[in-house]
């Protein structure tokens, strides 16, 4: 074991105006390892979620006055701390999401601690333009931070997700109100402890926690001036409809995925392949937005391919967030596993057939999903069309490059896709003929860089995190003319 949940004693309070305090209706929140309650959580009322972005109002235009190399000092601080409580952070994280705690601590606290930096170090390289006016005057843009930026973030990589966001939006000068998930309430509540330990003014950071509700109001709060979402796509368009209803705040929005591996004939090594699409598709059991969900492989490999990626599956180890044998974690909660279980047998019926799993696995209390393979389903099929967050695979077979191309395109998400080949020219033309945001070639997965915007085409989202785009979308430009007499 890696640490025994029972000593975990996570933080519950909000924090608003560099304040704890308690929110107001209680609500369980539950480990998924073991299903059991982990203690409850007060929700924020209506008045601390505005108290939250009156106090970050009131704190964002000294923050942005401050010299941007000592927001950037700040923020490095803030990084210097998140690695210096890695361990305590992890077990926040593991406790109650589907982070494996050997990952949370090896990958996601170096991410937060990492981001902070990254994006901590642009406060002071943005420079604005002299544009070439005529001579009698004199045109220049500054970028401002818009103010306060309402975050909203998911359960699936609760820390990570949310710093993508909190990150660059500080150093880009801006006060955040973050609410993370109602189901991974914690290790937000922490990083904006450490963020206070670390310096940064009160109210710069606030955190207030609750569900859909809680995030609504916040994003309808008129003391708001963007709104940055990770999350469903159908959160997403209400998100949307909802900035747009209360004062046209701009938004950028990080949705789901229903990410292709797209695999040609001449792909080269299967056991290196089948080892990377099973991890593209069971890595947190697969509830990742770029999951490798769909396997689009051409036929002259494509039996050879499937019992290779099977053979992998059937190796791997169930198991509790803290199990230190375990690499495939429980599924989120009940909810979810019901909803992986009825698409699963929904395709099944229209005629899928089960390469392998399928099936719910109840172990020590909690539930998971066992790695799963569909194949023969039509391009319509419920397994193809929707995101399933969950460890099922679903198989295509194509002979031509035009038929793959075609079905690596989803009709609905454009998030990440991976294109398998040795021959160079190929993996272009395929790179350039798949909408999405990102294309992997000979590869699958973000690697612990910061420099590669990530953001989807279609329903995957609108906008990007990460990399330079990342870091601008926090600032607005102001054309300053000046006429000279
Ligand atoms: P979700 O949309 O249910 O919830 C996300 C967050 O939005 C939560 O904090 C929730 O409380 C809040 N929320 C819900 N309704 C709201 C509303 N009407 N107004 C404001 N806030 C609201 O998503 P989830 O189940 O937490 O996460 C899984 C989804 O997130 C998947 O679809 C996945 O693909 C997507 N995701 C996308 C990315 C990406 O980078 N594109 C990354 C991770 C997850």
């Amino acid at each position: 074991m890696y640490f025994d949940p029972d000593l975990v004693n996570p933080p519950t309070h909000l924090i608003i105006g560099g304040e704890r305090c308690a929110g107001v209706t209680l609500n369980d929140v539950h480990s998924p390892s073991r299903h059991a309650l982990v203690r409850p959580v007060g929700w924020a009322s209506d008045a601390q979620v505005d108290q939250a972005v009156q106090s970050a109002r009131l704190a964002a235009p000294g923050w942005a006055a401050l010299a941007p190399r000592e927001r950037a000092g700040l923020l490095a601080r803030f990084a210097d701390l998140v690695d210096a409580h890695a361990e305590e952070l992890a077990r926040l994280e593991s406790l109650v999401s589907a982070r494996i705690y050997s990952e949370v601590i090896a990958r996601d606290v170096k991410v937060v601690s990492g981001v902070l930096r990254y994006f901590g170090e642009f406060a002071d390289k943005i420079d604005g333009a002299v544009t070439p006016t005529p001579r009698n005057s004199l045109s220049f843009t500054v970028h401002e931070p818009h103010g306060v930026v309402a975050a909203i973030s998911p359960w699936n990589f609760p820390m990570i997700l949310s710093s993508w966001k909190f990150a660059p939006a500080l150093a880009a000068g801006n006060a955040v109100v973050l609410k993370p998930s109602e189901l991974t309430p914690f290790s937000a509540t922490r990083l904006a402890e450490l963020a206070l330990e670390a310096g940064l003014p009160a109210g710069v950071f606030n955190v207030i926690h609750g569900d859909g509700a809680v995030g609504d109001a916040l994003v309808r709060h008129r003391g708001v001036d963007y709104v940055t979402f990770t999350g469903s796509s159908a959160t997403g368009a209400r998100i949307m409809a909802a900035a747009a209803e209360t004062g046209l705040k701009q938004v950028s929005l990080e949705l789901g995925g229903k990410g292709p591996q797209l695999v040609f004939d001449d792909a080269g090594d299967l056991d290196r392949l089948a080892a990377m699409i099973a991890r593209g598709i069971t890595y947190n059991s697969g509830q990742v937005c770029f999951a490798g969900s769909r396997l689009v492989v051409q036929r002259g490999i494509a039996d050879r391919l499937t019992a290779k990626i099977a053979e992998t599956m059937h190796g791997l180890q169930f198991g509790e967030t803290w199990n230190t044998a375990a690499n495939m974690p429980p599924i989120i909660n009940e909810r979810q596993i019901a909803r992986i279980d009825s698409i699963v047998q929904a395709s099944v019926a229209e005629g899928a057939k089960v390469v392998c799993g399928g099936e719910r696995i109840a172990h020590d209390g909690a539930s998971f999903f066992a790695p799963t393979m569909l194949s023969g389903m039509a391009p319509d099929s419920i397994a193809i069309r929707e995101e399933i967050f969950g460890p099922v695979l679903a198989v295509q077979e194509f002979d031509s490059f035009d038929e793959g191309v075609a079905l690596a395109n989803h009709a609905e998400y454009g998030l990440t896709a991976s294109v398998h080949t040795r021959d160079i020219s190929q993996a272009f033309k395929a790179a350039q003929a798949i909408e999405s945001g990102t294309v992997w070639i000979n590869d699958w997965g973000r690697r612990t860089d910061f420099t590669a915007p990530f953001g989807g085409y279609k329903r995957s989202g609108l906008g990007k995190d990460m990399g330079r785009p990342g870091f601008e979308k926090y600032l607005k430009s102001k054309a300053i003319w000046l006429e000279i007499e």
